[in-house]
């Protein structure tokens, strides 16, 4: 994952937000570390990892911010938002609350962001499709309504980690090139 000596051309921002058990940090883990746990604690303290990619010739180090249990809703803070120019919203496809509280996390995230901020919705644990409650057509449909990009992912069995981090990051590439 990277030579640390390399020189980087750019440092894109992105913040994971969701409620609670989602998976957030476990997305990070496997695309930071390529790490997955069954028994995740709430990471404490820890702001942010960093992987660093290449995109067209382009060193781009991706500085992806998790939430350390704030995922109250307003219990968020505006730094954690502050400088992001892309965002992962997620929700776990076998708790249909989790995604019911997505337009909140959506309202949030507008209220706080930059205003061409890039946002991939993500639908996690679809390796769990024997206890899915939410089909991914209603999900597909809201993404496209509020113009995001949606996937569905798991970072258990590592489904479109990689893909979803790519995804995001080659648009926010092309937006400043
Ligand atoms: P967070 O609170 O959103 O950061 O959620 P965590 O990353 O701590 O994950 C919460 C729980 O869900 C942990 O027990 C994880 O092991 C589990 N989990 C996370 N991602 C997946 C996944 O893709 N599939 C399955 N089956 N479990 C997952
Ligand atoms: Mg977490």
């Amino acid at each position: 994952y990277g030579d640390p000596n390399q020189k980087i051309d750019y440092v894109f921002k992105v913040v994971l937000i969701g409620d609670s058990a989602v998976g957030k940090s476990q997305i990070l883990a496997r695309f930071a570390r390529n790490e997955f746990s069954l028994d995740s604690k709430a990471t404490i303290g820890v702001e942010f990892q960093t992987r660093t990619l290449v995109i067209e010739h382009k060193s781009v180090k991706a500085q992806i911010w998790d939430t350390a249990g704030q995922e109250r809703y307003r219990a968020v803070t505006s730094a954690y938002y502050r400088g992001a120019v892309g965002a992962m919203l997620v929700y776990d496809i076998t708790k249909r609350q989790t995604f019911d509280h997505i337009p909140r996390w959506l309202e949030e995230l507008r209220g706080h962001a930059d205003k061409n901020i890039v946002i991939i919705l993500i639908g996690n644990k679809c390796d769990l499709e024997n206890q899915r409650a939410v089909p991914t057509e209603d999900a597909k449909e809201f993404a496209q309504k509020e113009g995001l990009f949606f996937l569905e992912t798991s970072a258990l069995e590592s489904t479109n980690v990689e893909t979803a981090f790519t995804t995001v990051l080659t648009e926010i590439f092309n937006i400043v090139n």
